[in-house]
């Protein structure tokens, strides 16, 4: 199909165009369908401490099941809450419940929870304080049980405002992990200007790690330059067996992916806690 502009040219476009933009507002329409109908869920999976093979914490996964479209991703969900605004809605139907089953859980097992926030959340700096203070203190979470995974390119273009909340829930004795880790526009110097505890290495880097020597180089080169700076590593998608032994060789801290779990909806993470749950030792 052809479409005349303004200047008396020619635009090219086509069927695949048109769908893309359809399937937008589709989603877009039913987005706000399953916020008001809350159906949104917040799938947890477990992140190990690689030493001791604990669950130490898990990263809250949001997860969207429309009765019409099925299973949404969020790498096309969440995307799109960007642009239209709704992921505010969805940060605080992220950070609510999250919070309240992290608090729940605490008395099986002294767990973090981990909550990703996008960029975009972190223009309104004062309306995402509120939101995570009303979600630790109607929880009754303490603060040093709850994460915040922001990705680096919150960090190449930051504003004032971005550093003065992060510093202050940092005080408050909130964690912060930078998410993706090797992505983005990783400059080293971003470990250091903001108050990190912990950055998760991307799955991408693990992939393939059994027959790529570079990557390999890499992922040691991050978990030995993080130590030196007293920063924790994660590294998330481990698959593997092997995955798990080049890790811990390594010395990374934690790991995260299918090779222990999926993300499980809560009733299932709950089990899955109680199992693992150290026996008290009788005095
Ligand atoms: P992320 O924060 O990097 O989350 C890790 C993703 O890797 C998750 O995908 C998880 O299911 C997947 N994963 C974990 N282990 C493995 C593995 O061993 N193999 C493979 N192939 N994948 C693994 P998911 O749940 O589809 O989420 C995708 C992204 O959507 C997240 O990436 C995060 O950026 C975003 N997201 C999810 N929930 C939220 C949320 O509540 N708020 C915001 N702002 N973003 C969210
Ligand atoms: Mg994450
Ligand atoms: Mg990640
Ligand atoms: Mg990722």
């Amino acid at each position: 199909r052809v479409k005349q502009d303004g200047r008396n040219a020619y635009l090219f476009y086509d069927d695949s165009m048109l769908t893309d933009t359809q399937r937008a507002l589709d989603l877009d329409g039913r987005l706000r369908q399953a916020i008001s109908n809350n159906i949104i869920e917040i799938h947890y999976q477990p992140i190990f401490d690689l030493e001791t093979n604990q669950i130490v914490a898990a990263e809250a996964l949001m997860r969207w099941n429309d009765d019409k479209l099925g299973f949404i991703s969020p790498e096309e969900f969440i995307p799109l809450a960007e642009k239209n605004g709704l992921i505010h809605k969805l940060g605080e139907i992220a950070i609510t419940q999250a919070c309240h089953q992290a608090a729940r859980w605490q008395s099986i097992m002294p767990i973090k929870i981990s909550i990703n926030f996008s960029s975009v959340q972190f223009r309104y700096c004062e309306k995402l304080l509120a939101q995570i203070q009303q979600g630790l203190e109607s929880s009754g979470l303490p603060a040093n049980r709850l994460d915040i995974e922001v990705t680096e390119s919150l960090l190449f273009n930051h504003t004032q405002d971005v550093i003065t909340l992060l510093n202050n829930l940092r005080k408050q004795g909130v964690e912060l992990t930078i998410d993706d880790f090797g992505t983005g526009y990783s400059a080293l110097s971003y470990l250091q200007k903001f108050p990190f505890d912990k950055l998760k290495i991307d799955r991408s880097f693990l992939i393939d790690i059994d027959q790529n020597e570079p990557n390999r180089e890499l992922v040691g080169a991050i978990i030995a330059m993080a130590k030196a700076l007293n920063i924790h590593v994660v590294a998330e998608g481990v698959e593997t067996r092997w995955h798990t032994d080049f890790l811990l060789e390594k010395e990374c801290d934690y790991g995260q992916g299918y090779y222990f779990s999926k993300p499980l909806p809560a009733d299932l993470f709950e089990q899955l806690l109680s199992k693992a749950r150290v026996p008290q030792s009788v005095a």
